[in-house]
């Protein structure tokens, strides 16, 4: 077994709201004001190896996004710890020098992340002259190098980003990072803002790239069909915990947590000979507050088999078998696992 590449261990991320008015109110006549932090992720642990694509779902809101942010070093965790190779990715609250270029993020809108004033060439070399990866004179044709990579002519680099289409600037974005010479790339939703034409080159952009520079990934998204495509491994995230992880295949086929469950049939599916959806049923409820998580099982209010123990008990991550495991009551009990990490 190889060793670990990026190891999370016991990471949380808690925010604290503002207080609301009423809670000023509250305050100011002499009540006792309650803040109560945002659990966005609760004591996540996770070991990726070298070149793994590990995908990451979930419904809106389950902290999918802010895990991202804590393996990218981009955002601080309350508790535990990111660190690749075993070294940290933060310095305190800071991001560590090294982590500056060892990981790199890719968000669902490049256009937020692009200069509009800046042209791509200058955009892509600032980087890695800053960092010293390239010289002031070598950049011109760094830049095009790597524009080539993404399947952009060199000649973009002296263009802006608002003369591209949607999918050019994405392209532009994974050319940026990877000009930063990552060995990790964490991708938020990248391909959620582009036409649904366009999504599959972009991803099979991530596969030839991922292995090509032997990059180690994780791969962020609500939809479950554009995780299957890149993912070696997918854990699912339920109100700030992993409930389930295990290789792509074993998810999709046999998911063992009745929330991994209830997500894949809440996928309309279309047949390929007519246009018509066979068979999807909706999550009932809603997802309930990280403000207020239930105590418990958190999917307790919305699953159907939910026993009397669930609303009192959180459960174990189980191991199932050939590195695959879930965080279910109903699954046998001697095969526990330390963590959400099940490799
Ligand atoms: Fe449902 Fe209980 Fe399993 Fe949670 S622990 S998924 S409530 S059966």
């Amino acid at each position: 077994m190889n060793a670990p590449f990026i190891t999370v261990t016991s990471v949380s991320k808690h925010f604290d709201p503002q207080l609301s008015l009423g809670d000023h109110i509250a305050g100011v006549l002499g009540g006792a004001v309650e803040t109560r932090a945002v659990r966005a992720v609760q004591d996540v642990s996770l070991e990726l190896v070298r070149g793994e694509v590990l995908g990451l779902v979930g419904e809106s809101g389950c902290g999918k996004s802010t895990l991202g942010r804590m393996i990218a070093g981009i955002l601080p965790p309350t508790a535990g710890a990111v660190a690749i190779e075993g070294a940290p990715v933060m310095a305190g609250r800071r991001p560590a020098r090294k982590r500056t270029t060892r990981v790199q993020m890719i968000f669902q809108d490049p256009y937020a992340s692009l200069d509009p004033r800046m042209r791509v060439g200058d955009a892509l070399a600032e980087g890695p002259i800053v960092h010293r990866l390239v010289s002031r004179a070598a950049a011109p044709a760094y830049v095009a190098g790597w524009l080539r990579k993404v399947g952009l002519a060199a000649d973009a680099a002296q263009r802006y980003p608002h003369q591209f289409s949607g999918g050019q600037r994405q392209r532009i974005a994974i050319a940026r990072a990877l000009a930063m010479q990552p060995d990790v790339l964490v991708c938020d939703e990248p391909v959620a803002s582009l036409d649904v034409s366009i999504q599959a080159q972009v991803l099979n952009l991530f596969l030839a790239l991922r292995h090509e520079l032997a990059l180690t990934m994780v791969f962020i998204s609500h939809h479950l069909g554009v995780v299957r495509h890149v993912s070696d491994r997918v854990a699912i995230m339920y109100l700030g915990r992993i409930v389930e992880i295990g290789p792509a295949d074993a998810i999709y086929t046999h998911p063992q947590h009745p929330y991994t469950q209830a997500l894949l049939q809440s996928v309309p599916q279309l047949t390929l000979t007519e246009d018509v959806v066979t068979s999807f049923k909706p999550i009932d409820g809603e997802l309930p507050s990280p403000l207020a998580p239930p105590p418990g099982c958190a999917f307790h209010q919305r699953c159907a088999l939910a026993e009397p123990r669930c609303r009192q008990q959180v459960p174990l991550m189980r191991d199932v078998g050939r590195q695959h495991a879930a965080a279910c009551h109903l699954l046998p009990a001697s095969t526990d696992v330390p963590s959400a990490s099940a490799r």
